[in-house]
C-alpha cells in the first residue's frame, strides 16, 4: 500500500477521535525488507523506520543514513545485553525495555556515553509466555526504577495476542501509561493501527502494509 494511504489513514483517525492532526509518528518497520523497497520509502521523504535487531540494523542504517539526513531509528525488538552499547549508538529510540538489569546496563552506558536513546517500556499485556515485556501489575513498580536509574523513559510499548481484540490491549496500555505521567504509546501494526490510534498511540509501528509481505525465505 502506498505510504501517502496509510498517512492519510492515520490522519483520518486523529480527525475522527477529534486529536491533533500529525500527533502520532508513524514508524516505518523495515525489517528483513530488500533494501530496494527501503531506498524507495526513503526517497518519498520518509524519515522514521523500525528494526527487530541490532546486527541487522548496524549492517543496513550506516550506508542509508550517509545517503539520507535526519534518519530516525527505532529499535522494537528484544535487546540482548551485550548488544547494549551497540543499540544505543545505532538507535535514536528504544522500545523493548523490558528488565532491570538491561535498565541498569542503559543507565551505566549513558553515563559513560554522555548520551541515551529515549526509551519506551515493553508490557506483555496479554502475558504470553513467548513475548517479551514486563507484567502489567509489575509495570507501575519497573517504571519507577527506571525513573529512578534516569532514564529517559517516555512511553509504553505493546504487542497485543494475535488472536484477541487488540483494543483492549491498547487501552490497557493507555491506563498504565496514563497512571505513571508517560505520554508515549508505541502500539498498532499493519492490521490494527487505526484502532491503536483511536486509543491515543503516538508511534504505530507499520511494516509490511508499508513495504509488502517479508520474506523471511
Ligand atoms: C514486525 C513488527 C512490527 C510490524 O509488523 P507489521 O505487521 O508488518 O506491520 C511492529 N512491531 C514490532 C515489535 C514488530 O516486530
Amino acid at each position: 500500500m502506498p505510504l501517502q494511504d496509510i498517512k492519510d489513514r492515520i490522519e483520518a483517525e486523529e480527525a475522527r477521535m477529534s486529536r491533533p492532526l500529525g500527533s502520532t509518528r508513524l514508524i516505518a518497520v523495515s525489517k528483513v525488507q530488500p533494501n530496494e523497497r527501503v531506498q524507495a520509502v526513503l526517497e518519498q521523504g520518509h524519515r522514521i523506520f523500525g528494526e527487530n535487531k541490532v546486527q541487522e540494523a548496524a549492517s543496513k542504517w550506516p550506508a542509508f543514513k550517509e545517503q539520507f539526513e535526519n534518519v530516525e531509528l527505532h529499535l522494537l525488538g528484544p535487546l540482548q545485553t551485550n548488544k547494549t552499547k551497540q543499540a544505543m549508538e545505532l538507535f535514536d529510540v528504544i522500545h523493548s525495555l523490558d528488565r532491570l538489569k538491561l535498565a541498569k546496563k542503559l543507565a551505566a552506558l549513558s553515563a559513560e556515553l554522555s548520551h541515551c536513546p529515549d526509551i519506551f517500556i515493553q508490557v506483555n499485556t496479554g502475558k504470553e509466555d513467548q513475548k517479551a515485556g514486563v507484567m502489567p501489575e509489575e509495570a507501575d513498580s519497573f517504571i519507577s526504577e527506571c525513573k529512578a536509574l534516569g532514564l529517559p523513559i517516555i512511553g509504553l510499548m505493546c504487542i497485543p495476542p494475535a488472536d484477541e481484540e487488540p483494543s483492549l490491549h491498547f487501552a490497557l496500555l493507555a491506563k498504565i501509561a496514563k497512571s505513571n505521567e508517560l505520554q508515549g504509546l508505541s502500539m498498532g501494526m499493519s492490521s490494527d493501527f487505526e484502532r491503536a490510534v483511536a486509543q491515543g498511540a503516538t508511534h504505530v509501528r507499520v511494516g509490511s502494509a508499508i513495504f509488502g509481505e517479508r520474506d523471511y525465505g
